[in-house]
């Protein structure tokens, strides 16, 4: 059991860099990555400048998502330069190395590449750089969560039981790391059917509002589980950027104003 460091232990900020924002899970495939990507879209559409640090080194998804390829330039003073998309300044494992070679490095790897993602880019001026954590709780997660001078972490969950205990995890992982919890987001909450237009709650509704309610967070609101949400994503055109006056936006948009 890891023992929280102490605050000198963090290592400094980035410069340049306002507040750096962790979008986590306590599990994988609950919609962390996409909805890390919106949120960055809607910080964008507040009028802040905002960067994307995909930090999910085993399944980095922010390439995709942005529908950014290719190794990012590097600068006169050696740093990597981000790619930037719809006003966001996005840099991903995924731009560096396959993502299958990634997959099998061990943890001090793993921690070296994000190190390297964190300080050795331009990020330039930012108000908030985004962190898309890797899914989990565990050792490596702790370490990033530990060493990156986080201002606060978002927490992403569907509202089964199981995904609920995960979440919960998430929660006790940044408190003992003492980096404040900003919210719950409820991902998959609800299913509208395109056909019929009957809204049913397929993995049940409400469970992440209790739950934060529960462990004292605030609840940031909820997303409901939309073809147009994985149809953008997967096309590398967000909801947030394609369709910014739909509802899904709006959604959206309301949870960044919340972070
Ligand atoms: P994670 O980062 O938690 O592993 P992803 O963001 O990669 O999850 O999402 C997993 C899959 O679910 C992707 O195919 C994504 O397009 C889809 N998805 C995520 N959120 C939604 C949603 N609200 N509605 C529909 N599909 C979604």
């Amino acid at each position: 059991d890891a023992k929280p460091s102490p605050a000198s232990a963090k290592s400094a900020g980035i410069p340049g860099v306002k507040h750096i924002v962790a979008v986590a899970s306590g599990k994988g495939g609950v919609g962390k990555s996409t909805t890390a990507c919106n949120l960055a879209l809607g910080l964008v559409a507040l009028g802040l400048k905002v960067g994307m640090l995909d930090a999910d080194i085993y399944g980095p998804s922010q390439p995709k998502l942005f529908g950014i390829t290719g190794k990012p330039a590097i600068d006169a003073q050696r740093k990597m330069v981000p790619h930037e998309r719809y006003g966001v300044k996005v840099m991903s494992i995924g731009f560096l190395v396959d993502e299958t070679q990634a997959m099998i490095w061990r943890g001090p790897m793993v921690m070296s590449a994000l190190g390297q993602m964190l300080r050795d880019v331009a990020w330039g001026e930012l108000d908030v750089l985004v962190v898309d954590m890797p899914p989990g709780t565990g050792d490596a997660q702790l370490t990033l969560a530990q060493q990156t001078p986080l201002a606060g972490a978002v927490i992403v969950s569907t509202p089964q039981d199981l995904a609920l205990l995960d979440a919960r995890r998430g929660v006790a992982m940044f408190n003992k790391v003492s980096v404040p919890v900003l919210g719950v987001v409820e991902n998959m909450s609800t299913f509208c059917c395109p056909n019929c237009g009957h809204v049913s709650p397929i993995f049940g509704h409400g469970g992440a509002r209790h739950e934060a309610e529960k462990l004292g967070v605030p609840f940031l609101g909820e997303i409901p589980l939309d073809m147009e949400i994985r149809e953008t994503s997967d096309e590398g055109c967000p909801v947030m950027a394609t369709n910014p006056s739909g509802a899904h936006a709006q959604a959206y948009l309301a949870i960044a104003q919340r972070v």
